[in-house]
Parts: structure tokens; sequence; C-alpha cells
């Protein structure tokens, strides 16, 4: 994984980069990019992931695996280092959707030792699921999701899982996210504010590495542990994320980017009140090369674009496999209310009853019943 969760594409790792088990030259995506790398390449059945900004639906989405970024509160934050305090879910990583709502059916559910997890009652996962035509259900296409600058195949396999939808008996029409533009900026200053705050207590002494200081001086004990324990990008964060909380400027950058991500849940919540899911890509192109974007954090924020909305919007999405492109897999998003993983599992599982992407094996996984050519 990305240090910290930070990162998309795995190349942030304290260790060494995961690789893309249909392409090893290229990212698996991030941060929970291992995990879906050892779905996809069947090291185990299912996986578990963290999605703070995307961090379970794009790497299933680049390694051919479906992953589901359940809402904020549904499953426990029991033991997991916070990133982003208000916006981390844990999720699993699956072959498909059904496995992924067994998996649910275990992990979600309230847990006195986290006290955001929501205190509802769990649907059973295992029998929501299980349907094949979608008569009555209405889907949204966010106009904002398809713009400018998408990898022309990948659109090409959502528009097709979009009839596909819509050949089960769903009523698809457009609908409008107008804030979409603005998810990117207020989640990249959201997280770098939070994780400079949650970061803080790898201080040497409380947690983490912990290195002596030449003499007895305690600041020199936090500048060495905190200098030498965490990886560049971590520290590009936790020093954006400390100016934009610093005095004078909270009003103009947290405070503000806070008023927007209600503007981004109400946009989701009237979505909602008309249709009962919204389809999506989870990224504009496919797994990309290792080294590609690396140099260019800008570059690397803006591969999120497609998934960082769910977090701040408070909603709940589903990422299942659509395609190839050029032997690439591409995901689509199924994006639910909050708190109904049962809806969005439901018309995962219409589509994959009927579909067969979410089959295919990259050429060298363990267990390979043969590549998709
Ligand atoms: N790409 C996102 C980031 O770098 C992923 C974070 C996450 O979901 N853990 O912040």
């Amino acid at each position: 994984m990305d240090e910290f969760g930070m990162g998309s594409s795995c190349e942030n790792s304290a260790f060494f980069p995961t690789r893309n088990p249909w392409d090893p030259d290229r990212v698996p995506g991030g941060s929970s990019g291992g995990s879906a790398a050892a779905v996809a390449a069947d090291m185990g059945l299912f996986s578990l992931g963290e999605d703070t900004g995307g961090s379970i639906r794009m790497p299933a989405s680049f390694c051919g695996v479906t992953g589901l970024k359940p809402t904020y509160g549904r499953v426990s934050r029991f033991g997991l280092i916070a990133l982003v305090s208000s916006f981390d879910s844990i999720g699993p990583l699956t072959h498909d959707v059904w496995d992924a709502g067994l998996v649910l059916n275990v992990i979600a559910g309230h847990d006195p030792r986290d006290s955001t997890s929501v205190d509802v009652p769990v649907p059973d996962y295992g029998h929501a699921i299980s349907r094949e035509r979608l008569d009555g259900v209405r889907l949204g296409i966010p106009a904002e999701y398809f713009a400018e600058g998408m990898d022309p195949g990948v659109e090409k396999a959502v528009v097709t899982a979009i009839a596909h939808l819509q050949a089960l008996g769903a009523q698809v029409e457009e609908v409008s996210l107008p804030h979409t533009d603005y998810a990117i900026s207020i989640y990249y200053l959201i997280l770098t504010a939070e994780a400079s705050s949650n970061l803080a207590r790898f201080d040497g002494i409380r947690f983490g590495l912990s290195e002596p200081p030449e003499g007895s001086d305690i600041i020199q004990r936090y500048l060495r542990t905190r200098g030498e324990g965490f990886g560049p990008e971590v520290k590009r964060r936790i020093m954006l994320g400390t100016f934009a909380l610093s005095a004078g400027y909270y009003d103009a950058y947290y405070l503000r980017a806070q008023r927007v991500r209600t503007l981004l849940r109400q946009d989701f919540a009237r979505a909602f009140e008309k249709v009962d899911a919204l389809i999506a890509p989870v990224s504009p192109t496919p797994a990309f090369r290792l080294g590609e974007k690396v140099d260019d954090p800008l570059k690397m924020y803006l591969s999120d674009i497609h998934v960082v909305a769910a977090n701040p919007g408070g909603v709940c999405s589903l990422a299942v496999p659509c395609g190839f492109v050029e032997g690439l897999p591409v995901g689509m998003q199924i994006i639910g209310p909050a708190l109904d993983e049962a809806r969005v599992l439901t018309i995962g599982a219409a589509y994959q009853a009927t579909t067969h992407w979410h089959t295919y094996r990259p050429a060298n996984s363990l267990q390979s019943p043969g590549g998709y050519e």
C-alpha cells in the first residue's frame, strides 16, 4: 500500500511498489493496491482495503476486481491508523459482488470501540443480492463524470455497461452533481489538514519509530524521528496541511473546504431524490505505467477525480469490472445513498449475473483459467 494510505499508485510505499498483475509495468492503483493485486492474482479469496478517497475503488478498477467502499460508519475503524478521521472506510476487495456481500456481513455493524460506527441494523447482504433484473430501478448518470480528458476506451466500456443495465430493465436518466469540479480541491485540503493533525502523534514518544536524539533535547528527537520516519509524500502532505491550518489561513482554506463539502453532500442528496443509484467511471484511464506520475503530485492527485467525492459526500460506492482497454481492466462505480450498501450490491449482482468481466484472471494469476485477450 501507499504509506499511510496516501497515494494512487502504491509507488509511495515505504518498501517497494506493488505491480499490476495484468501488466507488471503498470501500477495496481492506490492506496490499497496490494489488496487488489493479491485478489486479482488469486493469492487470496478476498482482502480488505481502506478508502478515504478512492483507495478501494481505484485499485479494484485497475486490477479488475470488485471493491466496495461502504458508508462511513458502517464498518468499525477500530485498529485502523486514521488518515482523514471523517472519511476513512474499510471495505472488501473480492472477485465478485456475492463475495463482497459475504465479507460485508462479517465486518459490518456497530462497534463500541469506534465512536462513529453507526448503531443501526445490518441487513443480510447475502440475501439482498440475489437478483437478475432491474425493472423499476432508476439510475442516474452524472454528466460531470463524463467530461473531457477521459480515455475513449474507458468511456466506451462504461457507456456499454449502462446500456446493459438498461437492457436489464433499469430506467436511465442524466443527472447533475454541480459541485463535482471542487471535489479534488476540497478533498486534498481536508485530507492534508486532518492528516497533518492525525500524524502528529508519530513523534517518537507515543507512537511509531523512535530515533534517539544526539543529546537529550526532545525537539531533536521529534525532528529526527519525523524526518526519518515519513516518506516524501507524507511529509509533503503534513506540510501542506499544517499550512492550511495555520493562524490566518484556517478560515480561507479548511473552513471553506468544509462548507463546500456540505454542497457536495447536497448534490448527492438531490440526485437521490430522483434516482436510486448513480453510475460513473471509477477512473478516467486504465492503470498507468510505473513512474508515469510519481514526479508530478498534482497529476497523481487528478487521477482520483471520479472517486474522491463519495467520501466527503457521505455515500457508499461499489466498483465492478466492466470491460478492458488494450488488455487492461476498466471499472464502473455504482454509487448509492448512505447506508444502502444492499442497493448497490443488488445492482452489481444483476450486472455480474449477466456479464462475465469479473470472471477473467490475468495470465499470471495463481489459478489462471486464462487471461483476457
Ligand atoms: N489517492 C488518494 C490519496 O492519495 C487515496 C486515499 C485513500 O483512499 N486512502 O489521498
